[in-house]
């Protein structure tokens, strides 16, 4: 089962921490050549050089998914090293937590350019080489917080992640005449690096909202990702799975009391 993913050129962006680190490492476990991008080059290089040391085939670049040089230059470096461009795992982006009354515009214009920009740009950059090979992968990153749940703080963050999956709808479409496809995981809370910065108060009250009574791991996420990349997903596109051990199934706080 999805030994399709086997010699694939695959790129993630935030690959170097988090969620990106476990798509990364998912892919590069089943055989995929991984380009890890993100700003920092630090944690690219150790996060590289930790997948590499046990024997997987993955290279970093610098790339901030803001810009759109940067992310040109992200795609044709991993062309250039991997022969090509298979799967694009747009994955990076940053969730600042400031309510509506305290923000400055510019916050709200930053966030929306890491997250919901970037999509655009990473489909955009991949497309002369999903025509040129006549196939092609894209798994955007999105979340349950603002196509499904809200949480105050959020608005700006939670708006960029509902706008990745109005963005879907239409690129799918047009997406199709490369046949690529492009899905989404929806991930609940996940822990991660930024995660944890959110503080031990905020993990313990959301481990306890789960259903399964956990926070997922990276991996529960790359393995969605990889579903969604492979061969045998050929015939998925423009659609989301959530992904969040059943956070936003109870009604209240009650019915998680039940079981
Ligand atoms: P994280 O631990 O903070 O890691 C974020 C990654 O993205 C890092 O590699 C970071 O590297 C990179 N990045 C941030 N801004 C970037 C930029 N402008 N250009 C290039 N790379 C950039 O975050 P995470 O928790 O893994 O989240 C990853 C994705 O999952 C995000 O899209 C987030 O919204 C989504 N998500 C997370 C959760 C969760 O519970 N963790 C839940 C739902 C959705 P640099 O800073 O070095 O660039």
């Amino acid at each position: 089962m999805l030994t399709s993913i086997k010699g694939k050129s695959v790129i993630v962006t935030g690959g170097s921490k988090g969620i990106g680190r476990g798509i990364a490492s998912v892919f590069a476990k089943q055989g995929a050549n991984v380009m890890i991008a993100a700003r920092g080059a630090e944690a690219a290089e150790a996060a590289c050089d930790a997948m590499n040391a046990e024997g997987c085939s993955t290279k970093w670049t610098s790339c901030d998914v803001s810009d759109w040089g940067s992310v040109q230059a992200m795609v044709q470096a991993t062309a250039d090293a991997f022969g090509g461009v298979d799967i694009m795992c747009a994955n990076a982006g940053a969730f600042p937590q400031t309510k509506i009354a305290e923000m400055d515009p510019e916050e709200w214009d930053q966030v929306m350019a890491t997250n919901l920009r970037s999509a655009f740009l990473c489909v955009k950059a991949c497309i002369p080489h999903f025509e040129k090979s006549g196939k092609g992968r894209v798994v955007l990153t999105s979340s349950i917080t603002g196509p499904v749940t809200g949480f105050p703080g959020w608005s700006h963050y939670g708006a960029s992640k509902a706008g990745q999956l109005g963005f879907l709808k239409t690129a799918a479409m047009e997406l199709s005449r490369y046949n690529t496809t492009i899905n989404a995981v929806m991930p609940g809370n996940i822990y991660t690096e930024g995660l944890q910065d959110l503080g031990q108060e905020y993990l313990e009250t959301m481990a306890a909202s789960i259903p399964l009574k956990r926070l997922g791991a990276v991996e529960d996420i790359g393995n969605a990702a990889l579903f969604f990349a492979s061969d045998e997903a050929a015939y998925i596109t423009g659609q989301q799975i959530v992904v969040d051990g059943g956070q936003i199934i109870p009604e209240s706080l009650e019915a998680l009391e039940e079981i």
